[in-house]
């Protein structure tokens, strides 16, 4: 690779990797398979804390492997981390932000450093191939570093406003973004890394103190990411980590009268419910969701046929559908139709399935058996409805498979139109397609849920404005091979939702985002002249 363009890992680029990250990759899975099974604390106060029960963490790829067993965290321990963070927003919100920056920065610096590591338990963990795992880690960083060059772009949000024109007086009048307080961050299993430390880097550059609640499928990835936080440097308190089931200790952090707001990502569902508990305080305060996603791809008669089927494919199937941008429903005009569906089929036949560590692996398990069986669930319900499953739909238990959650990558077709599952978020590696008869009804169809997270288009630049102009999502992609609809990266394509996708309107890593982590002061200065 010529010197002038180093290699940048970022979803786009992650189909090209250079040789020497295959070797630190799988250097860095033997040493972490040689540690599996170890039991790890909460993190509070600065302090390692256990709490009264413990759960396990499996591995999806093999459910007899124990990755580590965790704090099954109660109330108790909720209200020891909100305290504790309550506690330090004081000294932490006084301190100049660029402290406060080179310290995060020096967080993202860590994870850089471990980001091998970081690969291999994403892959134990949450069952992606390894290039999937690196990114989601190498996006953790670039999120905390992006939130801080947010905040020095603006130097800190501090900004001379107008002097009113006061006869005998000298008016100075300044705007201040200052942070709200304790911030709690509720992430998903999907991108454990990205999605918890980006908000996290967010909050904190921005001056509040937080409390991290990762996904029971996923603690690992997340503690990996708080030993970032905790050896860069961040004082006792800034930072509190906690481990525990969503519905008792998620639940008791959402009614924590101390906490000052909140990012949750993860599903439409307990999202909402997270949205009206919180709602149930004194005052309204900033409610951060990022839920799910319907993504459509539309392709023109007009497209490339190559460059969207391999979109497509690559979209509908990276994670094993269980990104919230996953492509999971393709609408193509009826000219190009069978050509577009041949060659999806073709591509993703050829896609291997089995253990993500390997390196020829591109889909591994999905999640948990929870997931499992609604992978079986939503199969037998497109069979009843007589669409028909041209690849795909069943479960693989050959071999070692028959240990983890391994589902193939499932296309169906002549699914009717009105059918829910049209509608509804699977997450899961199933994407159905349609033929259209024109780019409106495309349109029409790809609009008409209650999700705006993100679409993809194919055909000509006429028509690649004029999706842009009629899509209703927060990312939005035009003729990209390397995605149809997924692959934002922090400065680039910054990622959020419209509709019931989310709440905010500004897109994480983007030009609006740690803005959100801060409510306006105006401070008026009179003096006599
Ligand atoms: P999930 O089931 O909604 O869980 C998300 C988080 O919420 C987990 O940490 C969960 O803890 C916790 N939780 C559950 N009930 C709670 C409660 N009552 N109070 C507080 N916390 C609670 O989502 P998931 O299955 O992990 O993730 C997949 C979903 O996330 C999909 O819908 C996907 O589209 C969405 N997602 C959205 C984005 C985005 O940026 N828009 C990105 C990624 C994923 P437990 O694990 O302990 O239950
Ligand atoms: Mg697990």
């Amino acid at each position: 690779m010529p010197k002038e363009t180093p290699f940048k890992l970022t979803y786009a680029t992650m189909f090209n990797p250079p040789e020497e990250l295959h070797t630190r990759y799988e250097e860095a899975l033997t040493r972490v398979k040689a540690n599996l099974g170890q039991e790890y604390s909460m993190f509070i106060n600065g302090e390692e804390r256990k709490a009264s029960e413990q759960f396990e963490d499996r591995s999806p790829i093999n459910t007899e492997m124990i990755l580590g067993r965790f704090q099954k965290g109660n109330a108790q321990n909720a209200d020891a981390a909100v305290t504790a963070a309550k506690h330090a927003f004081p000294a932490w919100s006084a301190l100049p932000w660029q402290e406060r920056l080179t310290l995060l920065r020096k967080a993202a610096g860590i994870i850089d450093e471990r980001i091998f590591e970081f690969g291999a338990v994403i892959t134990l963990e949450v069952g992606k191939n390894r290039m999937e795992a690196l990114g989601d880690a190498a996006e953790a960083a670039d999120l905390i570093r992006y939130a801080c060059d947010q905040i020095e772009a603006n130097d800190g949000f501090i900004r001379q406003m107008g002097s009113d024109p006061l006869q005998g007086y000298k008016a100075t009048n300044y705007s201040v973004l200052r942070p709200y307080g304790v911030w709690l961050i509720i992430s998903p299993f999907n991108f454990p890394a990205a999605l918890t430390g980006g908000p996290a880097g967010a909050a904190l550059a921005a001056g509040n103190t937080i409390v991290i609640k990762p996904a029971s499928d996923t603690p690992w990835t997340s503690r990996l990411l708080a030993e970032c936080f905790r050896d860069a440097g961040l004082p006792a308190g800034v930072f509190n980590f906690v481990t525990g089931p969503g519905s008792t200790l998620g639940q008791a952090l959402i009614d924590h009268p101390d906490v000052d707001g909140v990012t949750f990502t993860g599903s439409f569902d307990v999202g909402m419910g997270i949205f009206r508990s919180f709602a149930k305080g004194p005052y309204v305060r900033p409610t951060i969701l990022e839920l799910g996603g319907k993504n459509p791809a539309i392709v023109s008669a007009n497209a490339d046929v190559e460059d969207a089927a391999v979109g497509i494919v690559r979209s509908a199937f990276g994670l094993q559908g269980q990104k919230c941008s996953a492509c999971s429903r393709v609408y193509i005009e009826k000219q190009i139709y069978q050509k577009v569906l041949t060659r999806v089929l073709e591509l993703t036949n050829k896609l291997k399935i089995g253990d993500p560590t390997d390196r020829s692996v591109y889909l591994g398990p999905v999640i948990n058996k929870s997931s499992y069986q609604d992978y079986q669930k939503f199969i037998d319900e497109i069979r009843n409805a007589d669409a028909r499953l041209l690849v795909g739909g069943k479960v693989l238990t050959n071999g070692d498979l028959a240990h983890g959650y391994f589902c193939a990558p499932t296309i169906a077709v002549d699914l009717p139109l009105d059918h829910p599952l049209w509608k509804q978020e699977m997450f899961l590696p199933i994407t159905t397609v349609t033929p259209v008869d024109n780019l409106e009804e495309a349109m029409a169809h790809a609009v008409g849920v209650n999700y705006g997270l993100t679409a993809g288009f194919y055909g000509s630049l006429e028509e690649a404005k004029w999706f842009f102009e009629h899509t209703q999502a927060g990312v939005n992609y035009a003729n990209r091979p390397q995605g149809a609809t997924t692959g934002a990266w922090p400065g680039f394509q910054p990622f959020g939702g419209w509709k019931g996708s989310g709440s905010s309107g500004k897109n994480a890593g983007g030009l609006y985002y740690v803005q959100l982590y801060m409510h306006e002061q105006i401070q008026t200065l009179i003096q006599k002249a």
